[in-house]
C-alpha cells in the first residue's frame, strides 16, 4: 500500500499513521519526525530546518523534497509506504507524483483527516509530544506509550499555532482538490476516539485496488 495521510495539524494524522503503518506492514514516514529528529541530533538538515519549523512555516522545497526523495530509496519503502506530513504543498505533490512515476509505483490512495478550525486549536494548544518516542499526550505528565517526559513543541504555541494554520489553508489545503482531481482522494472526519477513527480509515481503504 503506497498511502498518503493529509488534514490540518492536530487532526491526529500521526497517531492514526502509527495504527496504520503497522496494520499494512509499511513504514510509516513523517517529516515533521525527520526534521524533529535532525534537529535533535544536530545535523545540518535540523539546522536548516530549524528557523522555519519554529515559525511554524514550510521548509523549503528543495531541501524536503530531496530529504523525502532519498526516504523512499530506503530498502523499507520497496513494498510500500505512509506518508505522513508530505506532501505539503501542490509543488511537492507533483514532485511525488513524478518521483513514483518514474518507478512505476503510483500512489493508491490519499486519505483526508477532516477537522474545524476551533477544534484544531483547541486540540493543538492542549498537545504535549514525548521527548522520547515523539509521541502524543494530552492532559497527562508522562507519555502513555513510553512513559518519557512529556513537553510543549515550540510550534504548538498559540501564535506559531495560528501561522501553521494559515500556511495549511494557503498552501496544504490545495492538494486536496489535487488528490480529488487525481482521483485517489477518501475524506474522513478526525472527530471521535482514536479506535473509532482507525476502524473508518481501514474500512474505507479496503475498496482500495492494490
Ligand atoms: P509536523 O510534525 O508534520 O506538524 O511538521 C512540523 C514542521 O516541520 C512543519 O510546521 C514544517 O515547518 C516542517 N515540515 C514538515 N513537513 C514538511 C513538508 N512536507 N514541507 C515543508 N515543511 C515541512
Amino acid at each position: 500500500m503506497r498511502l498518503v495521510l493529509v488534514g490540518p495539524p492536530g487532526a491526529g494524522k500521526g497517531t492514526q499513521a502509527q495504527f496504520l503503518a503497522a496494520h499494512y506492514l509499511i513504514p510509516h514516514i513523517s517529516t515533521g519526525d525527520i526534521f524533529r529528529a535532525n534537529l535533535k541530533a544536530g545535523t545540518p538538515l535540523g539546522e536548516q530546518a530549524k528557523s522555519f519549523m519554529d515559525r511554524g512555516e514550510l521548509v523549503p522545497d528543495s531541501v524536503t523534497n530531496e530529504m523525502v526523495k532519498d526516504r523512499l530509496t530506503h530498502e523499507d519503502a520497496k513494498n510500500g509506504f505512509l506518508l505522513d506530513g508530505f506532501p505539503r504543498n501542490v509543488a511537492q505533490a507533483e514532485v511525488l507524483r513524478d518521483i513514483l512515476a518514474e518507478k512505476k509505483t503510483p500512489l493508491h490512495a490519499v486519505l483526508e483527516f477532516a477537522l474545524g478550525d476551533e477544534e484544531i486549536i483547541a486540540r493543538l494548544s492542549s498537545r504535549r509530544t514525548c521527548r522520547d518516542c515523539g509521541g502524543p499526550s494530552v492532559g497527562l505528565d508522562k507519555c502513555p506509550t513510553c512513559g518519557g517526559e512529556v513537553y510543549q513543541r515550540e510550534d504548538d504555541k498559540a501564535d506559531v499555532i495560528k501561522r501553521r494554520l494559515e500556511v495549511y489553508t494557503e498552501q496544504t489545503a490545495p492538494i486536496i482538490a489535487f488528490y480529488r482531481n487525481a482521483d485517489l482522494l477518501i475524506s474522513i472526519s478526525a472527530v471521535g476516539s482514536v479506535e473509532a477513527i482507525t476502524d473508518q480509515a481501514k474500512s474505507a481503504l479496503k475498496n482500495v485496488a492494490q
